[in-house]
């Protein structure tokens, strides 16, 4: 059992984070690493029970190499090594991660809820007093020489900087005046969890379909999680649908009665105007809203905090304080938001139905898109090699 004592909320705290997600937890396991004090702020009484994101990559996973985390994390996720792509029920061809001239080279994959269980347990252990749960962050005022944050409970906490890692809606950033831009794409999906029904936990596969993409993964132990693309929006989705639908468009199917989650989602693509305001910084969500399918958004937030997490001490240095490193931080996470989001256009429009191309036509796209030089620069885009 991790100890947790109550934080301290006087005084000032050179940093406030707002959100206890992905991109907020690791910012504080990589502040307490530099020994920078900071609080974190967080609504929720314990981390969210949703799976929404599995999939880590291996950048991400050179971080935690880095944090300490890494070797929980390989002991509780499941290693993809190789995606097969499929059209319709065919396979077509396979693209080998092993590839990649990386230490780490595979996908890990477990579930959201167990991802911020390990990030948090480590926080506490470097940390003990850094995190409030049950109190988010409802408002804050900039004072002379920093700011001040107001919690739901009307508690006021002073602090040099707020960093906003407190997701898309993030409060945050609506407080401190910065736009949010971008827009709504017009693909649907479902998914669920299924407990593991085929026989190659290190594969994931894509089918490309005449009625829309099909993606499996396994994650974590024993589950796989299927992925179809919508033609409509699904608000309620069935395991039995899901099912259905996939045997339809691939031959194989999960077992609907082993269902352990069910979501539908729709995709967008978002970025801040400015990444940092006044005293007040964005990461993660906060910062970026990229498309789910090529799972990058909760990877994205990580690079974001490693970055702040390495320049803040000279943000801060109390001789020579460096403000104007930020134009940095914003320049390069800009950078690569922008470039992930680019790369999963490109998984949203691959994903498309394209009922007007014939079967042979797409395995011949897909066949030469598996073959160098494209195959490199595939396996880069799905790695998320350069982003971080
Ligand atoms: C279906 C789906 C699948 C996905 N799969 C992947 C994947 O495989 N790989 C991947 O990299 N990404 C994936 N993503 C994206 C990923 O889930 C997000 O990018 C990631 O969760 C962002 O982390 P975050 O910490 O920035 O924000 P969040 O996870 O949204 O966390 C924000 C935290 O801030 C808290 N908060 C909210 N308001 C306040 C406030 N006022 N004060 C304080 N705290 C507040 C929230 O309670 C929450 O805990 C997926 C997303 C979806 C929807």
């Amino acid at each position: 059992m991790v100890k947790k004592n109550k934080p301290d909320l006087s005084g000032v705290k050179p940093v406030l984070i707002a959100g206890a997600g992905p991109t907020g937890l690791l910012l504080g396991v990589m502040l307490a690493m530099r020994k920078i004090p900071f609080l974190i702020f967080e609504p929720r009484e314990s981390v969210s029970q949703h799976s929404r994101s599995i999939g880590i990559h291996p950048p991400s996973l050179q971080l935690f190499k880095e944090t300490g985390l890494l070797d929980e994390f390989l002991e509780k996720g499941n290693r993809i090594h190789s995606g097969k792509a499929f059209v319709n029920h065919d396979a077509v061809g396979t693209i080998s991660f092993s590839k990649l001239e990386h230490p780490y080279p595979f996908i890990l994959t477990l579930s959201q809820q167990i991802t911020e269980q390990i990030l948090e347990n480590r926080l506490l252990e470097l940390a003990p007093d850094s995190l409030s749960r049950g109190q988010g962050v409802a408002d804050f005022t900039r004072t002379k020489k920093g700011i001040t944050a107001i919690l739901d409970n009307s508690t006021e906490v002073e602090g040099s900087y707020l960093v906003g890692a407190d997701g898309k809606n993030s409060l945050v950033r609506e407080k401190a005046g910065i736009e949010f831009l971008g827009g709504t794409y017009p693909d649907h999906y479902v998914m669920g969890d299924f407990e593991e029904n085929i026989d190659s936990r290190d594969e994931a596969r894509v089918f490309l379909t005449s009625r829309g993409l099909v993606e499996s993964f396994p994650h974590g132990q024993n589950l796989r999680r299927w992925v179809i693309k919508t033609s409509d929006k699904i608000d309620t989705p069935e395991a039995g649908w899901i099912a259905k639908e996939a045997m339809d468009r691939t031959g194989t199917s999960p077992d609907p009665e082993s269902c352990s989650m069910l979501s539908s989602f729709g995709v967008q693509r978002l970025t801040a105007d400015a990444f940092f305001k006044k005293r007040v910084i964005l990461a993660g969500d906060a910062a970026h809203v990229v498309s789910p399918i090529g799972g990058q958004g909760m990877n994205l937030g990580w690079f974001d905090a490693a970055l702040l997490a390495g320049l803040l001490p000279d943000i801060l240095n109390p001789e020579k304080p460096r403000p104007k490193l930020l134009h940095s931080y914003e320049y390069r996470r800009k950078r690569a938001a922008y470039a992930a989001a680019q790369r999963a256009e490109f998984n949203l429009k691959t994903g498309r139905a394209f009922p007007h191309k014939t079967a042979f036509l797409k395995k011949l796209i897909v066949h030469l898109m598996l073959l160098p030089p494209a195959r490199g620069i595939l396996l880069k885009k799905f790695t998320m090699e350069g982003l971080d």
